[in-house]
C-alpha cells in the first residue's frame, strides 16, 4: 500500500507543476507558429539607404528616420 508522506506529496506537487509549465509551453509554441511567429518580424526590418544601418521600425512611418545618421527615407 502506498503511504502519503511529505516526500510523496512534494514529488506529486513538483510533477504537477512541471507538467503544467510544459503544457503551457507547448500551447504557447503551437499558437506562435499559427500566427506566423518570426515571419512577422521581417516586416519591421529596414535598412538605411545612406549608411546601410539595419534596424527595426515598429511604427512603420512612411518617411522613417535612420537612428544612426538621422536621415529620412521611405
Ligand atoms: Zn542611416
Amino acid at each position: 500500500m502506498f503511504i502519503w508522506d511529505f516526500s510523496a506529496l512534494f514529488a506529486l506537487v513538483l510533477i504537477l507543476c512541471v507538467g503544467l509549465v510544459l503544457t503551457w509551453w507547448i500551447v504557447y509554441n503551437l499558437n506562435r507558429d499559427k500566427q506566423g511567429g518570426e515571419d512577422r518580424i521581417i516586416e519591421y526590418f529596414r535598412q538605411c539607404h545612406y549608411c546601410g544601418y539595419v534596424y527595426l521600425d515598429y511604427f512603420q512611418n512612411s518617411p522613417c528616420r535612420c537612428p544612426r545618421c538621422m536621415s529620412y527615407h521611405d
